[in-house]
């Protein structure tokens, strides 16, 4: 049994972003963004309309989102604690993969039936979203649309899958685009040789950093300003009564729009926040192919291989350079406890030398085909490429925080999501124009519920 957050979580007190985090892949690859430490000895303005804290995928999407409604660039700015997008939109395992139904019986029991089918629609929505936005746009963030696997590495968790599969698509869910594999077909489809069960439906891959670097580009370029190595250290209410003062060591700046995209650092500035977001470190690894996996061997499909609901490895396969980028979860048996109680930390400083041994003990079961030299090691150039950690943000309930703070008029919070559906909110739409489920908004009916769990 995997233990709960509010275990784990003893001790570890909210926190900003860490300096000097490690390198990821992804920013190891895109380091001539020429805005990634942009205004990095500037002052802040004293006064600005909107304030965005955070550089990630939600601060910059939500700037982006606010100029296309018409906002003028020059009235917003982003205030970054370290390089631009250097949070988990900078470090994270690259999949845009929608959850099809797993998630059913989870969100059921914490949000209602009826949530949950909307969570669920919600996720597939955001592919969508995705696709049209980089085609629209014409991104270039190595999006590629293809399907994803869920593979069922054992009889229990095959069961477990048909269990909820049935569950969803009894209470209405769609499920016309998942298709289902016994084992024989699992295993050809997926060339993973136990598989037990598979399912297969639309999902994608990206570069993230390259994502999130085109969409601050967009917004810069329509006269937003980003502030790096800017962090902000507390949010105070100004003088006036209306306004908040936002304190960073270049100076405060007064806005009457605060916009707190910081993940799963959220609590540090929102203390209401702290009992139920847990900082979560997970790890990645790159891998450069082996020939088994390499020109028309190459994988067109992204991967979860799942022993159980906590135990599973991740994977994508660029179509790019055949890079494969493998995530291990906290759940593994394979694991220490201290290992599973070091991952709930803010520190991203460096990789854990455990769980990458586990990655690579495990890369060679699920993908086995390694060149070997004559003295039976990996050809120089292949196999591990670099490991990197990140920090999410897990909530209690399992879903992200949008919305308007409560009793804070002016602020508003986009916790460990895309920052579409705030915009909205922030220009005065009501939530039903939104799309969002209701039950990301972190009211007061959802913060009583948490409360008591
Ligand atoms: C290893 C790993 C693997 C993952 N894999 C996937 C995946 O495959 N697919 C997927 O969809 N998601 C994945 N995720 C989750 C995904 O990356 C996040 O949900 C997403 O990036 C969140 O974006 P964000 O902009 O909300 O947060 P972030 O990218 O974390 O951005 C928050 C920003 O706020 C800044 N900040 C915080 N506090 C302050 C402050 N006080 N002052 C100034 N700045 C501040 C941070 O420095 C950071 O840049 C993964 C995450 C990790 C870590």
């Amino acid at each position: 049994m995997i233990a709960s957050n509010d275990d784990l979580k003893r001790g570890v007190k909210a926190s900003g972003p860490i300096p000097n985090p490690c390198l990821s892949y992804w920013q190891r690859t895109t380091r001539a963004f020429p805005h990634l430490n942009a205004n990095r000895d500037e002052n802040v303005p004293n006064e600005c309309l909107y304030v965005i804290i955070g550089s990630g995928i939600s601060g910059a999407l939500t700037s982006f989102e606010l100029t296309e409604s018409g906002v003028n660039g020059k009235d917003i700015i982003i205030l970054e604690a370290r390089e631009a997008a250097s949070g988990a939109s900078g470090r994270n395992a690259g999949h845009v993969r929608p959850d099809a139904f797993r998630g059913f019986k989870h969100y059921s029991t914490f949000h209602g039936p009826e949530q949950a089918l909307k969570i669920l629609a919600n996720e597939r929505l955001v592919l969508n979203k995705v696709d049209e936005f980089v085609r629209k746009h014409e991104v270039q963030c190595d999006f590629n649309l293809s399907t994803t696997f869920d593979v069922c590495m054992t009889p229990e968790f095959t069961a477990y899958e048909a269990e909820v599969f049935e569950a969803f698509r009894k209470a209405g869910g769609d499920v016309s685009h998942v298709k289902y594999y016994d084992t024989e077909e699992a295993q050809t489809r997926t060339r993973i040789k136990n598989a037990v069960a598979a399912y297969e439906w639309p999902a994608g891959s990206s570069h993230p950093a390259k994502l999130a670097q085109w969409l601050l580009n967009a917004a810069i370029e329509r006269g937003v300003t980003l502030f790096t190595h800017c962090s902000v250290s507390k949010v105070t209410k100004h003088d006036n009564g209306e306004s908040w003062d936002i304190h960073t060591p270049r100076g405060n700046v007064t806005t009457r729009n605060v916009i707190h995209c910081t993940n799963a650092y959220a609590s540090l500035l929102l203390p209401q926040l702290e009992p139920h977001l847990t900082p979560n470190r997970a790890q990645a690894h790159s891998i450069i192919a082996p020939p088994a996996f390499s020109g028309p061997n190459t994988l067109g499909s992204t991967f979860s291989l799942r022993y159980d609901l906590h135990h599973f490895y991740s994977l994508i396969q660029r179509k790019n350079d055949g890079t494969m980028i493998f995530g291990v979860s906290r759940g593994s048996p394979n694991l220490s406890p201290e290992t599973l109680k070091g991952c709930v930390t803010f520190e991203d400083r460096s990789y854990n030398e455990e769980i990458l041994n586990e990655a690579l003990k495990q890369w060679q079961i699920l993908f086995p085909g390694k060149d070997r030299d004559i003295a039976g090691r990996d050809v120089h150039g292949e196999g591990l490429d670099h490991a990197w950690t990140g920090i999410i943000g897990m909530t209690a309930d399992y879903v992200p925080f949008v919305g308007p703070v409560e009793g804070m008029n002016g602020q508003w919070v986009c916790a460990g999501f895309g920052g579409h559906g705030i915009v909205k909110l922030i220009l005065g739409k009501e939530w039903g124009e939104t799309g969002l489920p209701e039950c990301f908004n972190m009211n007061k009916e959802r913060a009583l519920k948490l409360a008591s769990k």
